[in-house]
């Protein structure tokens, strides 16, 4: 295995509370046990926005960044009920955001609205973890290939930052399920999504894409074979700090 840096970002979706601020010192444990190990690494907790603040404060550890789960369209401030800016989420001490999550698409999400939340979140500085991926449907239809392709291309755009996005594939009907996808299909997409990211932005530096769907401490090993992942998003077991630990330890060993 290279010495290329993994991402393990954890997405508590609904769930968690501030006695949960005890978990991240295991993490921080785990995180740099295998950095000296040369097993570059980085944790990101993107967690409810009620939470961003208190855990951005008592986080002292660098191996840990906290991110939020969505943000508003529209830049700033204004007469938007119940929404939040990504500038406000900055604030508070958000460093990542995850945006175009097919649980946010089943919200009202949509291509466009999502091209103005990214373009909003880098905007305030934030790096975006642009979700994108397809539906059971859409898969037993064989159009895999060109809902990603619209996705990318109906949200992002030659003036992105590179350096600020992460992109996650997250197959929507592996999503919660336990159900991953097949690895040799999963390179193929891959190496898809890497060549149209490229196509996209214009650039010739390999984009930061990672998996995400149905991980845990008994599958992550599986995906160690594909070395175009860059990193894993993690939903119902990053709720747990012995699973999440337990997935990075895996990861390595
Ligand atoms: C997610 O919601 O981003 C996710 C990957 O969930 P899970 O790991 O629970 O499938």
């Amino acid at each position: 295995m290279t010495n290329k840096l993994v991402y393990f970002i954890g997405n508590w979706k609904m769930f968690g509370d501030i006695s949960q601020i005890k978990s991240i010192k295991l993490l921080h444990q785990v995180s740099s046990k295998f950095k000296k190990k040369r097993k570059r690494n980085k944790i990101v907790l993107c967690i409810p926005n009620s939470l961003i603040n208190f855990f951005s404060k008592n986080n002292k550890y660098k191996s840990i960044s906290i991110g939020a789960q969505n943000c508003h369209h529209k830049e700033g401030y204004g007469a938007f009920t119940g929404s939040e800016s990504a500038s406000m989420i900055k604030k508070v001490g958000a460093e990542y955001i995850i945006l175009g999550h097919s649980e946010s698409r089943l919200d009202g999400d949509n291509n466009k609205k999502i091209k103005m939340k990214i373009q909003s979140a880098l905007n305030a500085n934030l790096t975006i973890i642009f979700c994108i991926g397809e539906t059971l449907k859409e898969k037993r239809a064989k159009k895999t290939f060109s809902v990603i392709k619209k996705q990318l291309r109906e949200s992002l755009n030659i003036k992105n930052n590179p350096r600020k996005i992460i992109i996650a594939y997250e197959p929507v009907w592996s999503i919660g399920t336990g159900n991953i996808p097949n690895m040799s299909e999963l390179k193929k997409i891959f190496i898809f999504v890497k060549r149209e990211i490229k196509k996209i932005l214009k650039i010739k530096k390999s984009p930061i894409l990672i998996y995400g769907g149905s991980v845990n401490d008994k599958n992550i090993a599986k995906f160690s074979s594909i070395s175009e992942i860059n990193g894993f998003l993690i939903g119902g077991a990053s709720r747990s700090p012995k699973k999440f630990v337990d997935i990075i330890k895996n990861y390595y060993t």
